[in-house]
């Protein structure tokens, strides 16, 4: 939900070196024991060339997803489709694995190289009985599933895993998951309650098991518990979540919600009182998914964060007979005053960090600066009518 802000030079160079390291102790095995694998012919078919290969491993995915001499774009595709078999549901409406099928029926008219890689021969498109449908197009992947099978064991993810798990999180200096911007993973010497959470989930999209673009750090609970090997559109390491939600909530209670109402009962108000709310600020139908699948909502609806809204109100409302007064006064206020003002009713977060919406470092800092907004929004209005 937090855009990965990835750390300064030196430690960018340093993250580089591990990837590297890596992708040469991959071309050292491959000269030792390379028949044993016979990945070498895998490797080519899919990426063309052993440079593309390295860049897999050590670049970013737009710099060669779209790569003519290679089939990199086509397995992602091929990914998709997979990953969106293996988790249909018999509950899922029968016009759901009718679009299947016709959305990778398109996908290979654009992309015929995905033939190279699935046999669609094998399609089988009577929809209504959802077990057979499931079971008879994994024929479809079964080569896939070969090759799969085999980079999993060349790339050897647990080797990586236990080489560079800790060097590598302490290089990107990330402190608070990116994913829930709820808990903090950098909080002991071993990093226990961090995780390399692979964006691509690394059952299926087992070539992207070691790329430095499919790896993200995280916190235990949103990598095991709740996303797990489902597919995000947005990766934190490309773009955050901020823009297109904003935390709010609502109080249980006769009066008209508006902050000023809040701010003049404030004093009746209790924790229990608090409706936490998600408020979706565009249609797009993945960010609700996401959301919903890392439990966002429940997970923020905790009695300590309606206690701080509480506090946060009553704060507000104990400064507020101050700017008020300064206001109905007529005092004709600079802007350094107006900001001192702002600045007095943001206990929450620092209004240097409010602006800048930085907040991957920050506990929960999307959801204390969406909650401030509301606030600074109304004082706002009054300061500059
Ligand atoms: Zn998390």
């Amino acid at each position: 939900m937090i855009k990965l802000e990835l750390p300064q030079q030196p430690q960018l160079k340093a993250i580089d070196v591990c990837f590297e390291n890596y992708y040469k102790s991959l071309l050292e095995k491959l000269a030792k024991d390379g028949n044993t694998h016979r990945i070498i012919p895998e490797i080519l078919k899919l990426c063309g060339n052993m440079a593309n290969f390295k860049l897999l491993i050590t670049d970013e995915w737009f710099n060669i997803k779209n790569k003519p001499d290679n089939l990199l774009f086509e397995y992602y595709l091929v990914c998709r489709f997979y990953l969106d078999l293996t988790k249909m549901r018999s509950s899922d409406d029968e016009r759901y694995r009718i679009n299947w099928i016709s959305k990778i029926l398109k996908c290979i008219s654009h992309y015929p190289k995905m033939n190279e890689l699935i046999d669609s021969d094998f399609l089988y498109d009577i929809t209504s009985d959802y077990y057979d449908f499931q079971m008879k197009n994994k024929k479809v992947f079964n080569n896939f599933d070969e090759i799969n099978n085999k980079l999993r064991d060349f790339l050897n993810y647990d080797n990586f895993r236990d080489r560079f798990r800790v060097t590598l999180w302490r290089l990107y200096g990330c402190e608070v998951c990116p994913y829930c911007n709820l808990i903090p993973i950098t909080n002991n010497e071993d990093f226990s309650t961090a995780d390399i959470e692979h964006f691509y989930p690394k059952s299926i999209f087992s070539l992207f098991c070691v790329s430095k673009f499919n790896l993200v750090p995280s916190c235990k609970d949103c990598n095991r518990q709740f996303k797990g090997s489902k597919y995000f559109h947005y990766n934190p390491r490309y773009e955050g979540l901020d823009e297109y939600f904003k935390f709010d909530f609502s109080v249980n209670a006769s009066f008209e919600q508006t902050i000023d109402n809040y701010l003049s009962h404030s004093s009746e108000i209790k924790e229990n009182d608090i409706n936490l709310a998600i408020k979706l600020c565009n249609e797009d139908k993945y960010v609700e998914e996401r959301l919903s699948t890392l439990k966002i909502n429940s997970r923020y609806d905790s009695v300590q964060n309606r206690t701080d809204i509480c506090k946060f109100i009553k704060d507000a409302e104990s400064s507020r007979y101050l700017w008020l007064k300064t206001i109905e006064n007529g005092v004709i206020l600079e802007d350094k005053d107006k900001e001192k003002i702002l600045n007095q009713i943001s206990p929450f977060l620092s209004r240097e960090i409010y602006r800048s919406r930085k907040f991957m470092n920050i506990e929960k800092g999307k959801f204390k600066a969406d909650i401030n907004s509301m606030f600074q929004d109304y004082i706002e209005g009054l300061l500059y009518p």
